[in-house]
């Protein structure tokens, strides 16, 4: 029988050898510390600690308004929408980097519905994260739309000529789940309608190929895989093809030329059009920072990185967890799971707050979920035998 140590001392080995190693030096994460809910928060950059105190010091203390006109701020948000850009598969002007996910998709479902006239129906997903379902709700309810929400997998049979919008999650925040991205928005587009995406569980952990993908809008967090902080601002990305959307907060950062001043909105080509107000400089430059750590790195071999662990934990699962009543709420299959796993157990709230006091941070989610984020930049797979080692040691 392999014994816990020989299991760990296999995971060392392996990652020993994972040329992708030394992506892990970027973070600066506590020592001694599993820390395995980088999908709620993730950790600290190197990066962003230089990043965010050279801004404090220099281009605030001693720079002061100066630090707009001489350029460190004033394009500080198309470039980091333009590093998100790469992350997500979109090109270069087609995201805008602002506001939280919860605004942006106001702003993104209101371009929507105001593209494709006269429908009076939004679909959304049961289930969907709580900021998605709530602004679907009232932004269909003030554009005078009705909403349906369906199971995820009955999107596209949902669909008909009055149907305005899809809006739905990418990977779900609870199964993790990855949703057919490409094969929904063609569905939605058959129809005639728009398909907007929530990208927050999956951009930085897996390949989105966003523009490939034919989707018109698209919304994200900057706080989870992309380690910009917390509260980092979130991003938009708007298809090329509709590039004269209209957003509906047309704000002075979102002009054509803001320190213009001018008299009339003439909004901005692109994406750029969908900042609102001024750019939250300390997070901006904070989550501008973090994605560095993406630098050099495709996320093909991020994504295979991730199934490896995610399929670890799935594996040490069956074996050690199962048998001790923990139940899989994640997919079993590797290509349609995200970057998190979601156990179960009815004492969920427990062994999530019992892990976290020995050091392997993770998430409770009502009502028995204990969710693990493997975030591909920096988990190890001697962190998964740790979670597995020490959750089956609670449970004996
Ligand atoms: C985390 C998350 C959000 C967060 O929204 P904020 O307004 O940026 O806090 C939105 N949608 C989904 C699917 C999420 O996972």
């Amino acid at each position: 029988v392999t014994g816990w140590d020989d299991i760990r001392d296999e995971a060392l080995g392996a990652d020993a050898a994972d040329p992708l190693r030394h992506l892990r030096e970027r973070m600066a994460l506590p020592a001694g510390v599993a820390y395995l809910d980088g999908n709620s928060l993730g950790p600290l950059t190197h990066a962003a600690r230089d990043a965010v105190r050279r801004c404090v010091d220099r281009e605030w203390a001693t720079g002061l308004i100066g630090s707009w006109a001489e350029g460190a701020w004033v394009d500080l948000a198309p470039r980091t929408a333009d590093r998100i850009a790469r992350i997500i598969g979109a090109p270069a002007g087609s995201v805008a980097c602002a506001d939280s996910t919860t605004v942006n998709l106001h702003k993104a479902l209101h371009a929507a519905v105001s593209l494709a006239p006269g429908r009076r129906r939004v679909v959304s997903v049961q289930g969907d994260f709580p900021t998605d379902r709530y602004v679907t709700a009232r932004v269909a309810a003030d554009r005078g739309l009705t909403v349906d929400q369906v199971p995820a997998g009955d999107v596209a049979a949902a669909l008909d000529e009055d149907v305005a919008v899809v809006s739905m999650s990418h990977v779900d925040f609870r199964s993790a789940r990855i949703a057919d991205l490409a094969g929904v928005t063609a569905a939605a587009h058959a129809v005639g309608a728009l398909a907007v995406w929530d990208l927050a569980h999956s951009a930085g952990a897996l390949p989105i190929g966003i523009a490939a993908s034919g989707a018109d809008l698209a919304v994200g967090c900057g706080y989870k895989y992309l380690n910009g902080g917390p509260g980092a601002p979130a991003y938009l990305y708007v298809a090329p093809r509709h590039a004269a959307a209209e957003t509906p907060i047309p704000g002075w950062f979102g002009h054509t030329d803001p320190f213009a001043f001018g008299e009339a909105y003439a909004p901005a080509a692109g994406a750029r059009r969908f900042e609102a107000g001024t750019t939250p400089v300390l997070g901006t430059t904070a989550l501008h920072a973090a994605l560095s750590a993406f630098d050099g790195v495709g996320m093909d071999a991020l994504r295979l990185r991730g199934m490896e662990l995610t399929a670890r934990l799935v594996d040490l699962f069956d074996v050690h967890l199962a048998p001790l009543g923990v139940t899989l709420q994640s997919p079993r299959d590797p290509g349609v799971r995200g970057g998190h796993v979601m156990l179960g157990h009815p004492r969920a709230r427990e062994l999530v707050r019992a892990l976290a006091a020995g050091g392997v941070v993770g998430d409770f989610r009502p009502p028995d979920g204990l969710r693990f984020g493997l975030a591909p930049l920096y988990t190890t797979r001697a962190e998964v035998v740790r979670l597995a080692r020490e959750l089956a040691a609670l449970l004996a």
